[in-house]
Formats: structure tokens, C-alpha cells, sequence
């Protein structure tokens, strides 16, 4: 995942509104990444989050976040389909 993705979703994540499949990917990161690790502690209660509820600007952060989670359903979605493909390549292997 990368540094980026794991930063757009501090706001949720900090707000209680990451599914946990998010967090768990969020904790994750953060236990091998210094940088972002250092961007969660760092970073003032005034989050991206807060700002979009000041400007009112909720379609903007709806789609935001609805695109980051197309994008991390598609990754774990790729990723299974690897894993499968491999796990099937292994069986046909060994008959
Ligand atoms: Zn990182």
C-alpha cells in the first residue's frame, strides 16, 4: 500500500469511520513505514477530514473516499486472485 493512500485515510481512520479491513491495513503499514508513522502522530486533530466539513465540500470527500476504497478493494481483489492462481498452478504441479 502506498505511503500516499495510507495518509488520505487518516482522516477516517482518525474519525472512527475506517472499515477494519482499512484499519487493518492502515496498522499494518504503519508498524514497517517511520514516515507515516510519523505523519499519524504529527499530524494536528484539524485534519483533511475537518477541512472538507469546514468547506462543506462532502461530495468531494464522499468521492475520495469511495474512490480509495474501489482502489484497496481492487488491490486486496488482485491479490487474491494471484494467490489463487498460484495455489491452483501448485496443485495441477504436483499431479
Ligand atoms: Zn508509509
Amino acid at each position: 500500500m502506498s505511503c500516499d493512500i495510507i495518509k488520505d485515510l487518516y482522516g477516517i481512520y482518525k474519525d472512527g469511520c475506517a472499515s477494519n479491513e482499512s484499519k487493518e491495513i492502515i496498522k499494518h503499514h504503519l508498524k514497517h513505514c517511520e514516515d507515516c508513522r510519523r505523519f499519524y502522530r504529527d499530524v494536528p486533530s484539524k485534519n483533511k477530514m475537518t477541512n472538507y466539513h469546514l468547506n462543506g465540500d462532502y461530495a468531494l470527500l464522499a468521492k475520495r473516499i469511495k474512490r480509495r476504497r474501489t482502489f484497496i478493494t481492487a488491490a486486496i481483489a488482485s491479490g487474491f486472485v494471484i494467490l489463487s492462481a498460484w495455489a491452483i498452478a501448485e496443485t495441477l504441479d504436483k499431479k
